[in-house]
């Protein structure tokens, strides 16, 4: 899936611009929450049955609130990234 589709399926089932606050919240909580798992060493890329708090699930959870706040503010990652990759590439060569 690319990213511009997942950010699709997100603004599809999950897009409340009054939830704004909410969003960025939970994109903290779900960093704290990756910050454990990566502290635990829950590496690697999971089965379905050890996906709850590996650092795949929050990882993933993270990027959920990164594209849902990304919907909000009517951002394409998928752009974004090529601008950002053409700023590094001046700054870094
Ligand atoms: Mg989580």
């Amino acid at each position: 899936m690319r990213l511009m589709d997942l950010q699709q399926k997100i603004k599809d089932s999950d897009f409340n611009p009054e939830q704004a606050h909410g969003y960025f919240l939970k994109l903290i909580e779900e960093t704290g929450e990756l910050s454990e798992a990566l502290r635990k060493g829950k590496t690697g890329q999971p089965d379905q049955e050890h996906l709850k708090g590996s650092i795949a699930e929050e990882l993933y959870d993270v990027l959920y609130y990164v594209c849902a706040l990304a919907n909000l503010h009517d951002i394409d990652l998928e752009k974004t990234h090529e601008m950002k990759e053409a700023l590094n590439k001046i700054k870094y060569g």
